[in-house]
């Protein structure tokens, strides 16, 4: 007996939901404890029921109808709606009949509070636009306040078109993470180093020290990942790229950088460190082990070879990228080298939205397009690469980035209802080809609803919206 009950701790705790299953060894003759063990339903938080459940595991499992049950942060179970049914008793339950249920999208790279800056200085390329509009609009107006009444309206707009992690550069980050961990987003958040004077750093040196700053405040945040955010080769010196690189390699945080994003970037690189950016940053030995490049768009084949080499993950933004006409990423040179490939929208100053589902779509069109072949990049890898492949680039593929049981539970719940995604044949072609943000109906993060229904639960949305009105004021009359 006393064997037996060995057996069946090891059993329970080698289970890798933590609950009684039925994995009883067949030797094992049925007790009156065993059935009532096997029979008494764990107690979960939340159970997500009957959906159309796209999981983006190893196997790119699809369960039609499937449920999951979530309990505290973690996703602790997958299965059949009558198994789920079963073996939970959950305190609260959404129906998710004849909905997807999928991971949260991952936006490898954006600057969440220029949602204050949409729409301003359009059809222009990169320098003119940045020079002429967003560097001065930001020298007058970015303030801790500004930052946060931005970052909010950005969230809002993440969780309302179902992103649940975002990679971010900007200013006064620590104002982001604070908006970011209320709103109960996931965040990548990095603190900007540039080289002239800005808001909230006067040199790159007091960049640098407000980055550890942000770093050690927020370091083991259960949502936060603080980051460091040299700008880009352009607008930064050899000196201060490497005291960049030997702070995020002695705090161990991940690195963004906007790299290679136009062929002007390109010649500007050459000018000023007499190299390429990509051969710049490796001279320098750069790299840290999580470096997330933003755009990677005028890269050669050489260097794609050496961003592998580094395991240096690439977030390819392709509204950005067509909107200012920077170029296309050589996506499909990154896949055939095994680099990491996510998706970002960038700031929505450049996109204009941060809408992933759009940004999905375009990551497939614009590789098909390119390349001349309708099979580049194909429906499911579209939303691999905006889901487990965002989570690679960010250094989160154990945590996030699929349905699976241990992950998590970062994951939304998309209507399929809307006269365009009629007919439904393939869930995972109306995700990507038909979808858009505003289907998302429920957003949940660390097994947290953060939206249900399309009411935003951790966010006064009237009130964000006001205050993001009243505070454009302050950019119309910078740029007048
Ligand atoms: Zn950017």
């Amino acid at each position: 007996m006393r064997i037996r009950m060995l057996a069946a701790t090891l059993l329970l705790i080698g289970s890798p939901i933590g609950v009684p299953t039925t994995r009883f060894p067949a030797w094992w003759g049925e007790s009156a404890w065993q059935t009532a063990v096997m029979r008494q339903p764990a107690a979960v938080s939340l159970v997500i029921a009957n959906g159309i459940v796209i999981t983006v595991d190893g196997g790119r499992r699809i369960l039609n109808p499937g449920s999951l049950a979530i309990n505290g942060t973690d996703i602790v179970a997958v299965d059949t709606p009558a198994n789920i049914a079963a073996r939970f008793k959950a305190a609260d339950t959404i129906d998710a009949t004849g909905q997807v249920v999928m991971p949260g999208l991952i936006n490898t790279h954006t600057h969440a509070a220029m949602v204050m800056y949409r729409g301003l200085g359009n059809d222009l390329a990169l320098m003119d636009w940045l020079q002429k509009y967003i560097f001065p609009a930001e020298a007058k107006t970015v303030s801790p306040e500004f930052v946060r009444i931005g970052t909010r309206l950005a969230a809002l707009e993440m969780i309302q078109s179902g992103t649940t992690l975002f990679a971010d550069m900007y200013y006064f980050e620590e104002e982001v993470a604070r908006v970011t961990k209320a709103a109960g987003l996931r965040g990548v958040l990095g603190q900007t180093v540039i080289e002239f004077p800005v808001a909230d750093a006067k040199t790159p040196a007091a960049a640098l020290q407000r980055s550890e700053r942000f770093a050690k405040e927020f370091a083991g945040d259960e949502l936060i990942t603080p980051s460091i955010a040299p700008h880009a080769v352009y607008t930064l010196d050899a000196k201060t790229l490497t005291a960049v690189s030997e702070l995020a390699k002695r705090l161990r945080i991940p690195i963004q950088i906007h790299l290679a994003e136009t062929s002007a970037e390109t010649g500007m690189s050459q000018q000023r460190h007499k190299m390429r950016p990509v051969a710049i940053l490796d001279s320098l030995k750069f790299w840290a082990p999580v470096t997330i490049a933003a755009h990677a768009v005028w890269i050669e084949p050489d260097e794609i070879a050496l961003l592998k080499q580094h395991s240096v993950g690439v977030s390819n933004n392709p509204e950005s990228n067509m909107k200012l006409s920077s170029g296309t990423a050589p996506v499909m040179g990154y896949r055939k080298a095994g680099v990491n490939v996510g998706i970002g929208t960038d700031g929505a100053a450049s996109n204009n939205d941060l809408d992933m589902f759009e940004a999905m779509r375009q990551a497939a069109f614009q590789q098909k397009l390119i390349t001349m072949d309708p099979t580049a990049i194909s429906a499911p890898e579209a939303l691999e690469m905006a889901t487990i492949g965002g989570a690679r680039v960010v250094g989160q593929q154990t945590r996030v980035g699929s349905i699976e049981v241990g992950k998590r539970a970062d994951v939304i719940v998309v209507g399929m209802s809307k006269a365009r995604q009629t007919p439904l044949f393939d869930p995972v072609s109306q995700i990507v080809y038909a979808s858009r943000g505003d289907d998302v109906e429920t957003t949940i993060v660390n097994g947290k609803v953060l939206m249900r229904n399309r009411k935003v639960l951790t966010l006064d949305e009237a009130r964000v919206l006001s205050d993001a009105k009243a505070a454009a004021d302050q950019v119309r009359k910078a740029v007048r």
